[in-house]
């Protein structure tokens, strides 16, 4: 056990401690220029990490870094000369102020995305550099100087040398903190809805709050860059924070490789020195960064930090070292709960689910007409039907994608008609998707690590506060992780990227995601969609045990084989409403089902059963 730990450890710690004999050393090998140009590099730095955790961790585009970096600079400037402040005092205020900033840009990231969220942040980077060349108090095109020394315990860090190593502690700690955050819950959760934002609501992730999040923490690495500038500058102008700034950072952190902190520093530093070297030729310089940065999004869009991966995977293809086929171990059922049914059969208990009528209607088209189904305490439910008769839409509004348009949903008599997906989540709602939507860039083990963990967003604040918290709960999510993987017979695959795996075992990652956060109450959409029959009959052990523990099952399904022998009751919607419902013996006899199924030849993929399989 020691040796693993050592084995595990040694090398990153001797690789730290080499950095760290670099980085003192540093100053006693360069001149006065080259140490300002470094102090100037790590201020880019720390920018390019806030702004990578914005776009390449939450996936949220952020151009208005620059305006965050001024916010905390002019910030520490006004307060220092205008109001008389200490420059830490000053400091701690301008950081205050670029957070809320920052939360105030995440505003538009609660209701837009993509490339309307990069014209908003853009417009309001704009807005700031205007505001600094017009404001009186922020001295107009002079700007402000005469920023005082930040006072240190007598070190006199007007010398850029001395500066230097204050800028690298603080560096070093941002970084570590930056690395914590997306090795742990919050950058998990944060790299989920970059992947997928509807499967990452689904599994309880605040997505509003959690978008805003992200320009917060942007905001903060931006605030103490501003700091920094100010201290090391102490002098500050609008040039500073003008867009030629803004889109150089973009190509630090797009040349780096947005998905990585390191990346970004190296992005961040790499082009900080390269734009000294061709600092009599700005207009070559940007146009050269231009291309390269287009180039980088065609050719290597996870940036020079993604090349090492990209190059193994190129290197094991030639050399044929695929993966070896690993196999899918078998599922260890989950302990039976004692009273399954038994409150339904006492007919005390409230249904675990309460369709009321509800209709939904996407413009003309009506896909669901007053669709109304009661589902008992610890039953599996079938639904089936022709395809596009809104089965998965009546599970998008049951979990909350969809507002219907009419009608009631109650989960355990509660209503729920209009709740988020996250709300619905922790009420105790899970569900999976017809078109698997798996977490794509995270491990197979990350993808239910984010659905274990249940932790509010606004629990962040132990990150800032109380980091040993954070660091106990992983633990105990990676063990809760371990068993799940045990039991879904995963533990294989734990390290894979699900994408790269056959699909009947990205099914089942998904019905183990869904399995994370203990619900009540289980949505499968054609969790069968795909998988041959050894498979099938895996998945029907695998939902009979879920159920048997005491979870109610509602189920999509067009294998009729599998809906007779799991169901015991079936449900059978076309066109949008409820045309039979009943055990499945009684529905496939039903009229009204056969016609529904023979009128759509497109359905001929779907046999109905000759019901040789009902169970008793
Ligand atoms: P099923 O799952 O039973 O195959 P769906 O619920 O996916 O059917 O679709 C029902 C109908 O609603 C289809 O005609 C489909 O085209 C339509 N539909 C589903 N989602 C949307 C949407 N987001 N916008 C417009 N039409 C939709
Ligand atoms: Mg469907």
């Amino acid at each position: 056990m020691n040796a693993l730990l050592r084995n595990r450890y040694a090398p990153k710690l001797g690789t730290l401690a080499a950095f760290a004999v670099i980085a003192w050393l540093l100053p006693y090998t360069v001149g006065g220029y080259a140490i300002h140009v470094v102090d100037i590099a790590l201020v880019f730095a720390l920018l390019a990490i806030g702004m990578g955790l914005a776009m390449g961790i939450a996936g949220q585009i952020n151009l208005a870094q620059i305006a965050f970096f001024g916010v905390s600079a002019y910030a520490t400037a006004i307060l220092t000369t205008h109001n008389g402040l200490g420059f830490w005092p000053a400091a701690a205020l301008a950081l205050v102020a670029s957070a809320l900033i920052g939360l105030l840009v995440g505003i538009p990231a609660l209701r837009m995305q993509s490339h309307y969220l990069g014209i908003v942040t853009l417009g309001l980077a704009l807005g700031f550099i205007n505001w600094t060349t017009n404001a009186e108090i922020a001295g107009g095109a002079e700007g402000i100087s005469a920023i005082p020394v930040p006072p240190m315990f007598g070190v006199d860090l007007s010398s850029e040398y001395l500066y230097y190593y204050l800028e690298v502690v603080v560096f070093a700690l941002a970084l570590a903190f930056g690395l914590f955050v997306v090795r742990t819950g919050l950058g998990r959760r944060m790299m989920a809805m970059r992947d997928d934002p509807l499967a990452a609501g689904a599994v309880g992730a605040e997505i509003p709050l959690l978008r805003m999040t992200a320009f917060m923490l942007s905001s903060v690495f931006g605030g103490l860059a501003g700091v920094l500038y100010a201290g090391l500058i102490r002098y500050i102008a609008p040039d500073t924070f003008n867009i030629a700034n803004m889109f150089l950072l973009l190509a630090m952190v797009v040349i780096g490789g947005r998905q990585s902190l390191v990346g970004c520093v190296v992005g961040a530093v790499g082009l900080t020195l390269i734009r000294e070297k061709l600092v009599d030729h700005p207009t070559y310089a940007q146009l050269g960064f231009g291309i390269v940065v287009v180039l980088m999004v065609v050719f290597a869009p996870t940036g020079l930090a993604g090349v090492p991966a990209r190059l193994k995977a190129v290197l094991d293809r030639r050399l044929g070292r695929t993966a070896e086929r690993s196999v899918l171990r078998p599922f260890e059922p989950y302990e039976a709960a004692a009273n399954v049914g038994e409150d339904a059969a006492a007919g005390e208990a409230r249904p675990m689910l309460e369709i009321d009528g509800i209709a939904k209607q996407f413009r003309g088209l009506k896909a669901l007409k007053d669709v109304s189904l009661t589902v008992e305490r610890g039953e599996i439910r079938g639904i089936v039907g022709p395809n596009g008769s809104g089965k998965t839409t009546l599970f998008n509004v049951v979990s909350g994608f969809y507002r219907p348009s009419g009608g009631r949903v109650l989960v355990d008599g509660r209503v729920v008609s209009g709740s988020r997906p996250y709300r619905l989540s922790r009420l105790g709602l899970a569900r999976t998707f017809q078109n698997l939507r798996l977490f794509g860039e995270l491990s197979v083990r990350d993808n239910l690590l984010v659905a274990l963990d249940r932790s509010r967003t606004y629990a962040i604040w132990r990150y800032a506060l109380w980091p040993v918290g954070i660091w106990r709960q992983e633990r105990r999510l990676h063990r809760r992780a371990d068993d799940l993987l045990r039991r879904f017979g995963l533990t294989e695959f734990a390290a894979a990227a699900p994408g790269a795996l056959p699909y009947g075992i990205q099914r089942r990652i998904e019905i183990a995601r869904a399995m994370a956060g203990s619900p009540r109450l289980l949505l499968l959409d054609e969790p069968a969609a795909g998988l041959n029959g050894e498979e099938v009959r895996q998945l029907s052990e695998i939902v009979r045990s879920i159920r048997d523990s005491g979870v109610t099952v509602v189920l999509i399904e067009h294998n009729m084989g599998l809906v007779m022998s799991l169901c015991e009751r079936v449900t059978v919607l076309a066109g949008g409403s409820v045309i039979a419902e009943g055990t499945p013996a009684e529905v496939v006899a039903d009229h009204a089902v056969i016609e529904a199924y023979l009128g759509d030849s497109a359905m001929a993929d779907m046999p109905l059963p000759n019901s040789t399989e009902v169970t008793s």
